[in-house]
């Protein structure tokens, strides 16, 4: 059985089979057989898996229909789906397929949010996956036949990024609030088209670019708003080239009032592609049309692009959201044990604020592995259940080194001052345990080569690359350098 899940921008879908279908009419005579089914197929589940179990995974699943085969379950959040869709597919397709015959496979998606007054004119594409050969997907059009409902493709982004539930910070506010102000803005201003979003993995980004989508939508649900993520777009010009359909392609884009892309960065090194998306660009911003833009990193900082393209990309307004802060962890912690209605010690929240710093998906998917063994397993929520619960989480985030811990360690180490480490000093003595820590930070960190050498006094990243290539010579030709980097770098690690 296939296990690859659609990957849809917000309501992914957790299949147990992947299967294309075409549409029938269900009848009410249908409806209530197979609701009937469901029904047993619950009775099964709640038999074998306990009635706790049963009601915490499946207690708000939603059927929803059968369609050549392929059953549809509805979930209300994307963790149940997920969560259902691991670790309960095999039973639930062979608990179906013992009370109906006809059901091939079975595929969970999410409850849709409420529909659009005028289906049409909202849509969100979903990214076309570029891994399956066979796979074509239907080219999304503008026109008044095709929207929500009439084509499964087409689905709303992920029902609850809004605005409402995004916890403003320190770290994200500016970008909450230009966001916002996008979303409740008559007119673009062309000082602020585009909105260039950028920030790490997991910071918000999407969750922003959503969040405006559901705020025009209920502003003016008349505005025809378009959210892809970058890679949609190359996929789906290529597909559009090797079809050569490409004035399909090209006029989806032609009536959109705003056009949000999401993760830019992919469009990088992709010539033709990125052309294709500065002339969309170019066109909508003479049309005075607002484009809004997510990105891993800031304009300046994308490689293989081209200068005009840059420059657009950074000719609105651009906002940051850097890492989080504590406080901001836990204040978004405390929001979801609250959406969840499920009651967590502050300690324990504490606790993982304190110990999950990477980004806000590792910190949701932290809460939600607590929450789901205390509900599952009955355990009492402690700091220290969390600390077994999250063992593996924990020791990641325990192995992290800093570049001042290297610093210090290396300074010591060779018995020089802390503050050789940025000093202009050329000497030898000091020169070469500062290489050796350039050489550390690389290997020990995730920071880029301008970024450590902005922590060694300023240097140019040059000079970074330069001291790494030193020691992985000399690491070959002198013992002694070799001996000390296994040595340093064990401290560090342990
Ligand atoms: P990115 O697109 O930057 O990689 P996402 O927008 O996908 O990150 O965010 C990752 C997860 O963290 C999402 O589930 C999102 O809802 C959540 N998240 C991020 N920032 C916040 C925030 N400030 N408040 C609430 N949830 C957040
Ligand atoms: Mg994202």
């Amino acid at each position: 059985m296939s296990r690859t899940p659609t990957q849809l921008p917000g309501n992914q879908e957790a299949s147990f089979n992947q299967d294309n279908f075409a549409g029938t009419v269900m009848n009410d005579e249908v409806r209530k057989e197979l609701e009937a089914q469901w029904q047993r197929v619950c009775d099964r589940l709640r038999k074998e898996i306990g009635d706790k179990a049963f009601k915490t995974w499946f207690g708000e699943v939603e059927l929803g229909e059968l369609k050549a085969g392929k059953l549809r379950l509805y979930a209300p959040t994307r963790f149940v789906r997920d969560w259902v869709g691991r670790h309960y597919g095999d039973r639930v397709l062979a608990y179906w397929q013992a009370v109906n015959t006809e059901v091939k496979n079975v595929e969970v998606n999410l409850v849709p949010p409420p529909a659009p007054r005028r289906a049409n004119e909202v849509i969100a594409i979903p990214p076309v996956p570029s891994s399956s050969q066979s796979y074509q997907p239907p080219m999304p059009r503008m026109g008044p036949s095709i929207g929500r409902g009439t084509d499964d493709l087409f689905q709303a982004p992920e029902a609850r990024y809004t605005f409402a539930n995004f916890v403003v910070g320190k770290p994200n506010e500016f970008a909450y609030a230009a966001a916002r102000n996008i979303a409740e803005q008559d007119r673009p201003l062309p000082e602020r088209n585009p909105l260039y979003i950028f920030g790490g993995v997991g910071l918000g980004k999407t969750h922003l670019m959503h969040a405006i989508w559901h705020a025009i939508r209920e502003r003016d649900p008349k505005t025809r708003v378009l959210y892809l993520t970058a890679e949609s777009f190359v996929n789906r010009f290529i597909q559009a080239l090797r079809t050569k359909n490409t004035n399909q392609f090209k006029e989806l884009f032609r009536n959109v009032d705003v056009l949000m892309v999401d993760d830019v960065q992919f469009i990088c090194g992709k010539e033709a592609s990125q052309e294709e998306f500065f002339f969309t660009f170019n066109s909508l911003v003479e049309q005075n049309k607002q484009i809004v833009l997510s990105s891993e990193k800031p304009p300046s900082e994308l490689q293989d692009i081209e200068e005009r393209m840059r420059s657009r990309l950074g000719s609105g307004l651009v906002a940051d959201i850097h890492s989080s802060t504590y406080e901001l962890r836990l204040s978004i912690l405390q929001t979801k044990a609250e959406t969840a209605r499920v009651p967590v010690p502050l300690q324990v929240l504490e606790f993982v604020a304190h110990k999950i710093s990477t980004n806000i998906r590792e910190l949701e998917g932290a809460l939600n592995r607590v929450v789901a063994h205390g509900q599952m397993l009955g355990r009492e929520i402690t700091v220290e259940m969390a600390q077994d619960v999250l063992h593996d989480l924990l020791r990641q985030a325990d192995r992290k080194v800093t570049v001042d811990e290297i610093q210090q360690r290396v300074a010591a180490h060779y018995n020089i001052k802390l503050a050789e480490m940025s000093s202009p000093r050329r000497a030898r003595s000091v020169a070469r345990p500062r290489q050796v820590a350039m050489y550390l930070a690389k290997q020990l960190t995730t920071l880029s080569l301008p970024q450590i050498g902005k922590r060694f006094g300023n240097r140019d990243h040059t000079t970074v690359m330069h001291a790494v290539r030193k020691i992985e010579e000399l690491k070959i030709s002198d013992l002694s350098i070799a001996e000390d980097v296994e040595l340093l770098k064990r401290q560090l690690q342990g």
